[in-house]
């Protein structure tokens, strides 16, 4: 149950900065204890851009302690299996079960759930909470740790304004504003290729055998293809390519180059209905330090790595509810300070070894070239969807349930 107790009038409330899905977990994470937090997003809404929808076990499990996951389950798609396939054959290579992690998690499946949908669905609860504020459409332009507090600046509606705090989650994205103002470093590299994403109602289960979440392996253009809801709930499928470098939008969003891409993957009669089409720079990136003082970075703010595998977000959520937990302790419980700084000891090697080594990976199994490295790839799947204790391993890893559990 949450407790509804807010700290006392003095206490400075904890400051959020980014209402994405990550900032708006981390501020009902904290007023579900009864901290005061005030959360500012720069935009006047939740972007609606097709990004994350995979949410994995280690995440449902969080989702159903915030009392999110019957409407995580509900707005979303469950989806127990996962599938690997040869794009150049045609073939499935080997698939996954959730399932064999039954004994391992209440959540032996992964949910589709949009994370539009997930941030909407944190900002009506933390509507409830009288200590919490959201306010859209202010952006936070600065930043100062001080011994006792955080100052940040705000801008909105051409208005500038100071507000203190006890603790700020930086949860700005990428972009981060918060990480540049504190002098962090991102430290990584770029792809020179694009990721598009491509939208689709056309139905691949119905024509084409595909599971709701599919890895296609090729050597000259691997693919993604995933199912959601969609806001009406009658499913979409999102197919992801990686673009040539160099390709410029033009080149890769005009209709004839988006109906031969989709064509060249699944040849189907007439065009293909096209709802969204969609470009992203790709990242493997990790910041220097996770925390600076009373000051902390949390989702992509602190990490950014590609989507094959579907982690970045998950493993933002599990930063945003850690820290909560932390803060929660230090400013309710009164436990010392020094606690905060397993934040950054435990998240930041964590992302590298679950979420950076896992994506790198993911995206080298896909794009292989090599016939050998390939066909070794293919029966190293193989052999560990036969083997009934690899398989779980293999899962336990995927799912992020190890990541939590070391
Ligand atoms: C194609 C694609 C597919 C993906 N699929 C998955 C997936 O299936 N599973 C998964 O786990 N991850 C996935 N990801 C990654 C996932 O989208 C990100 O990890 C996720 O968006 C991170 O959430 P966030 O809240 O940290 O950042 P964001 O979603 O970027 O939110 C940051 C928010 O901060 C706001 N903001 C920025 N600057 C300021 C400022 N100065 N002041 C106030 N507000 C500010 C922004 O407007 C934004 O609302 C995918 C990514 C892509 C591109």
């Amino acid at each position: 149950m949450a407790d509804r107790r807010t700290t006392s009038g003095s206490a400075r409330p904890v400051l959020v900065a980014g209402g994405g899905p990550v900032g708006v977990m981390a501020a009902l994470a904290l007023a579900r204890q009864g901290l005061a937090v005030r959360l500012f997003e720069a935009d006047d809404h939740v972007n609606e851009a097709p990004r994350a929808a995979t949410t994995h076990p280690a995440t449902l499990e969080m989702l159903a302690d915030l009392g999110l996951i019957d409407e995580v389950i509900r707005r979303g798609l469950v989806a127990r299996t996962f599938q690997f396939w040869d794009r150049s054959s045609g073939r499935m290579v080997a698939e996954f079960d959730h399932g064999v992690l039954k004994d391992d998690t209440r959540y032996p499946f992964v949910v589709q759930c949009e994370q539009h949908k997930l941030a909407n669905l944190g900002i009506e609860r933390l509507g409830a909470f009288a200590h919490a504020e959201v306010r859209f459409s202010a952006r936070v332009t600065s930043v100062e740790v001080l011994a006792d507090r955080v100052e940040i600046t705000v801008e909105s509606a051409g208005k500038t304004e100071q507000v203190a705090g006890s603790f700020l989650v930086g949860a700005d994205g990428g972009r981060s504003t918060v990480r540049k103002a504190l002098g962090i470093a991102f430290e990584g590299y770029t792809f020179p290729e694009r990721f598009l994403v491509l939208t689709t109602p056309f139905d691949f289960a119905a024509h084409r055998g595909c599971g709701f979440r599919c890895y296609f392996s090729d050597p000259d253009e691997w693919a993604n293809l995933f199912k959601v809801a969609g806001n009406d709930g009658t499913g979409l499928w999102r197919v992801v390519f990686p673009t040539q470098p160099g390709e410029t939008d033009q080149q890769v969003l005009n209709e004839d180059s988006v109906q031969r891409r989709l064509q060249k993957f699944f040849p189907q009669d007439g065009p293909y209905p096209v709802v969204h089409r969609n470009l992203y720079n790709v990242h493997q990136r990790v910041a220097a330090t996770f925390r600076q003082g009373r000051a902390f970075l949390a989702g992509d703010a602190a990490h950014v790595n590609n989507p094959i595998g579907g982690l970045g977000l998950n493993c933002g959520i599990h930063d945003a509810v850690e820290l909560a937990g932390l803060i929660g302790r230090v400013v309710r419980d009164g436990e010392p300070e020094d606690l905060l700084g397993r934040y950054d000891q435990r998240r930041r090697p964590i992302n590298i070894e679950y979420v950076q080594q896992q994506t790198i990976n993911n995206k080298k199994r896909l794009e292989e070239k090599d016939p050998q490295a390939r066909a070794a790839s293919f029966a190293f799947l193989r052999r560990t969807a036969d083997d009934p204790v690899a398989h779980r391993a293999f899962l336990l890893r995927t799912s992020l349930l190890e990541s939590l559990r070391s």
